[in-house]
Formats: structure tokens, C-alpha cells, sequence
């Protein structure tokens, strides 16, 4: 069997954890593809991805879960023999003021962004010191680095993020593993669609580039800092938003 290098993607079902999926399957690299609700698209995308070449395995758990992160990573080594990137990528808004934010809007966008990247990157990274190799890439937000009014929840976990990327990074490097983020700005998915089309211009008006990323436009960057060309890249958030934040 070919040795190809295996990536875990979060969230990966839809939006910008598909493209992921999908672009590192174009790049050679065997898919754990980790879904929350089951669909009927699920088995088309495995289907896609194998027609590339390489192999999907899709693996079903809520990363809010530390059993069901630890049950992910198992049956992905399991499937596979290791993982060489992981892409925590999962993540969901809750958006409203503080002033009406409920404490559980709060928690839940906390548990999802935050502490499931904790989870996930908990029962990853043994496997990864024991390889002495390895990177994990985590989509964070420029949210996350300058605050958006109705989004304290989200971007306390993004920003919660960068300094759990660049701690972690640190910790870590001794053994070649390197540990990024990606922040992106507003990309075109499902969690954008909920916006009013007046909200949209506005937003496109403030992005130097005038228009919205595509889930593309993230998963390229992913690739990148998976791939040999950003070997000397670690503890960085890399911004991906039309140059919205400079
Ligand atoms: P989508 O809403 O399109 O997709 C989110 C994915 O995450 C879904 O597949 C969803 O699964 C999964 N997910 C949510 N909660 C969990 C959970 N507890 N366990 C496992 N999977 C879960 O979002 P995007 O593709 O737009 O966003 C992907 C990432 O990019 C997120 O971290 C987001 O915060 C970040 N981002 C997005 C931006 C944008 O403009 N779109 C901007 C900046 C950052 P399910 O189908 O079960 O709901």
C-alpha cells in the first residue's frame, strides 16, 4: 500500500471543512473526514474524494464530546496507522449583544470553537510526539483577532484560538510539530448565507478586495501550511479576509 500522509478535518461535511477535505485529497493525502449529523451527501463526498486517488474514511462524533474526540482519533489510527495533519475546523455562531446574550449561547459557542479544539488536539498530539511529527492547523477568525459587535461569544473562542495556537506551538516544536492558524474573514458557506443581502454589501464595502473569500480561498492556505513549503512556520495566524485586517 502507498505510504500517503493522512489529514483529520473536523466539521468537514460542508462549507469550508469540505473544500479542505477536498483539496487535500487533490494533494495526495488520505481524508478521516469527521461529520456531526449524518446526510445523504456524506457518501457522495466519500465517493468524490476517492475518485481522486486516495482513501476516505468518514468518522462520526461531536467534538464538544472529550469521549467522542478520543473515539475520533482512535478509529482514525485504527484505519490509517496515523495522522499526520490535523484541521480543527469545526465551529459554530451564536451571534446576539451581550446585553441579550443567553449564558448558554455563551457556553455553547465556547464548547464548540474552544474546547473542541482542545479536545480534538488533547488525543491528537501523543500520537504526533510519538511520530515526532506532525501539524495542526486551527481555523480561527479575524474576529478573533479585532471583535465584531454582536459576536462576543465567537470571537472570545477565536481569539481563545490564537493563544491556545501560539502556547501550544511552543510547547511543541521540540518535536517537529507545528501548529498554525488560519484566520478567515467572511467567506461565502452556510454560516454567512444567514446574512441579509444589505448586511453583505456593507460588508463587502469594508473589504479592500471587495468581496467575499470562498471556502477555496481558505482551504489553500491550509494546504500550504500542512505542505513542506511552510516547514520553518509555526505559532503564526495567518489571515485570509481581502485584507480586511492589516
Ligand atoms: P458551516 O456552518 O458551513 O459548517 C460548520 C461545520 O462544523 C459543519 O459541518 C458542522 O456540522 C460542523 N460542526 C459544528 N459543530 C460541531 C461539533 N460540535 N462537532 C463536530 N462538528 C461540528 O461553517 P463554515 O464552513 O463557514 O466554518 C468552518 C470554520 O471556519 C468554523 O470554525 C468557522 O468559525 C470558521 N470561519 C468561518 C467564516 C465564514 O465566514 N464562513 C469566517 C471565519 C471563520 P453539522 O453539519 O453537524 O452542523
Amino acid at each position: 500500500m502507498e505510504d500517503r500522509k493522512v489529514v483529520l478535518v473536523t466539521g468537514a461535511a460542508r462549507g469550508i471543512g469540505r473544500e479542505i477535505a477536498l483539496i487535500m485529497a487533490e494533494k495526495g493525502y488520505d481524508i478521516s473526514l469527521n461529520f456531526r449529523t449524518k446526510s445523504d451527501e456524506l457518501d457522495k463526498l466519500k465517493e468524490i474524494i476517492e475518485e481522486k486517488g486516495v482513501r476516505c474514511f468518514l468518522v462520526q462524533g461531536d467534538v464538544t464530546h472529550f469521549e467522542e474526540t478520543e473515539k475520533i482519533v482512535e478509529e482514525t489510527i485504527k484505519e490509517f496507522g496515523k495522522i499526520d495533519v490535523l484541521v480543527n475546523n469545526a465551529g459554530i455562531t451564536k451571534d446576539g449583544l451581550l446585553m441579550r446574550m443567553a449564558k448558554d449561547d455563551f457556553e455553547k459557542v465556547i464548547d464548540t470553537n474552544l474546547v473542541g479544539t482542545f479536545n480534538m488536539t488533547r488525543n491528537v498530539i501523543p500520537h504526533m510526539v510519538k511520530q515526532k511529527s506532525g501539524r495542526i492547523i486551527n481555523i480561527s477568525s479575524v474576529v478573533g483577532v479585532v471583535g465584531n459587535a454582536g459576536q462576543t461569544n465567537y470571537s472570545a473562542s477565536k481569539a481563545g484560538i490564537i493563544g491556545f495556537t501560539k502556547s501550544l506551538a511552543k510547547e511543541v516544536a521540540s518535536r517537529n510539530i507545528l501548529v498554525n492558524a488560519v484566520a478567515p474573514g467572511f467567506i461565502s458557506t452556510d454560516m454567512t448565507s444567514i446574512l441579509a443581502d444589505s448586511v453583505k454589501e456593507n460588508i463587502n464595502n469594508q473589504i479592500p478586495l471587495k468581496k467575499m473569500g470562498t471556502a477555496e480561498d481558505v482551504a489553500k492556505v491550509v494546504k500550504f501550511l500542512a505542505s513542506e513549503d511552510s516547514s520553518y512556520i509555526t505559532g503564526q495566524v495567518i489571515n485570509v479576509d481581502g485584507g480586511m485586517v492589516m
